[in-house]
């Protein structure tokens, strides 16, 4: 079985302007890698589908899918708030960033797929129940984890969030939900300047100072999140895919190097292989440094296709 590899056409047509960081070249850059890594080809690809209306509602309010709806614009920019806006393209790349992480699942819970990642935009880890933030609108790996939970019946899921941001949205979501584990690695203090003071059994928030590099981060991933997850042997694990935490990346102020991105894919495998049957879904978050973000993921991909 292959990796499988999810994207859309749409989701290069979602643009916040000429000068905003989440651009869709981002895309274009993990793509371009992956062809001249030699990886591209080895992987099994995929038309995200659009998200139905069903998906969102288990992770977003109604009122807030009505309200997204009815903000796309019909030219302009329409500012949802101060660093994400919605072009007349926005929707429909949402539609397929949630729609194919939901894919996604099904691909691998079906044995269509070993494992997948999802390279779409927007990205979706700060978006909460209803509220649009951070560059993200609706949360894709919430969706992706309520899929396995409420269609696939799995009874307990894992999310570990390599962002160097905290994942704000995807911890407001499941925080009261007993059967979705969320781990988190982030700069501390930093944006969206949540997360350092959560108290929940379920919710493993990691924050590191500014400066960190892979030494301190494998020890303080090694410590504190595989025992965690091990503790509560998930059924399937995803990653909150972000390599904005890159020592090259200027969004941020870590240093991560394609390595450390490499060890924490591998540590998510084995999890996923000693509980969930290697069961693991990756979705894009952030990563703005167009060279380092796509030798990263194609790093991530690579592992994740045993290549
Ligand atoms: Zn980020």
């Amino acid at each position: 079985m292959h990796t499988a590899y999810l994207t859309h056409a749409d989701c290069l047509m979602h643009d916040m302007g000429s000068r905003h960081p989440e651009s869709p070249v981002r895309l274009r850059a993990i793509d371009d890698r992956l062809h001249a890594a030699h990886v591209f080809d080895h992987l099994a690809h995929h038309r995200a589908p659009p998200v139905q209306r069903a998906q969102l509602l288990r992770v977003h309010d109604a009122s807030y899918v009505d309200f997204i709806e009815a903000s796309s614009p019909e030219h302009g920019l329409r500012a949802l708030d101060a660093d994400t806006r919605m072009n007349p393209h926005t929707l429909a790349a949402a539609r397929r960033a949630a729609g194919g992480a939901a894919m996604a699942v099904d691909l691998v819970i079906g044995d269509e797929a070993a494992n997948a990642f999802v390279a779409c935009r927007p990205p979706g880890h700060h978006a909460t129940r209803s509220q649009a933030m951070g560059f993200c609108i609706f949360n894709n790996v919430a969706v992706a984890a309520a899929q396995a939970l409420d269609v696939h019946g799995l009874e307990r899921v894992a999310i570990v969030d390599f962002d160097v941001h905290h994942g704000n949205g995807t911890e407001e979501i499941f925080r009261d939900d007993p059967r979705v584990m969320l781990c988190s690695t982030f700069q501390h203090p930093f944006y969206p300047f949540a997360g350092a003071d959560t108290a929940n059994a379920r919710i493993v928030n990691v924050p590191l100072r500014a400066g960190t590099d892979g030494a301190p981060y494998r020890d303080a991933f090694h410590a504190q999140i595989l025992p965690r997850l091990d503790a509560f042997a998930p059924e399937m694990l995803f990653c909150s895919a972000g390599f904005d935490g890159h020592r090259e990346d200027g969004m941020a102020q870590f240093g991560l190097l394609e390595a450390d991105y490499v060890w924490i894919t591998e540590q998510v495998m084995a999890v996923a292989a000693r509980h969930a049957g290697g069961r693991v879904v990756s979705v894009l978050e952030g990563g703005y440094d167009l060279n380092s973000l796509g030798r990263s993921a194609t790093a991530h991909i690579k592992t994740l296709a045993a290549l």
